[in-house]
């Protein structure tokens, strides 16, 4: 293989033929040097980042509150849902347990 119409990919540094080597433009102007693989993994990658930018812009979390109950005391009350995860256990405030909570 001629030395001279190679290239080194800088992402994966595998040596590529120099039909086979893709400019991929970086956000600094210059270009990075890569391999038909490694150009289509930034494009998707670029891709991605994009949608989920483009998601988090659109879907700005707005407080949520649910009503719940507690069997126990007969006390209603109102939680963040966004606060009221799976990892939170939800707790009465007037009588402190989490055992007989219901969502209404
Ligand atoms: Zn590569
Ligand atoms: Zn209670």
């Amino acid at each position: 293989m001629d030395i001279r119409k190679t290239r080194t990919c800088e992402k994966c540094k595998a040596v590529v033929l120099i039909e086979h080597v893709r400019l991929y433009p970086k956000p600094d102007g210059t270009n990075l040097v890569v391999c038909e693989k490694c150009c289509d993994d930034l494009k998707k990658l670029n891709k991605e980042t994009n949608s989920a930018l483009t998601s988090k812009t659109t879907e700005l979390p707005s407080p949520e509150y649910g009503t719940f109950f507690c069997i126990r005391c007969n006390y209603t009350f109102r939680v963040d849902k966004a606060k009221a995860g799976l990892t939170h256990n939800l707790q009465c405030p007037y009588c402190g347990k989490t055992d007989r909570i219901k969502a209404q």
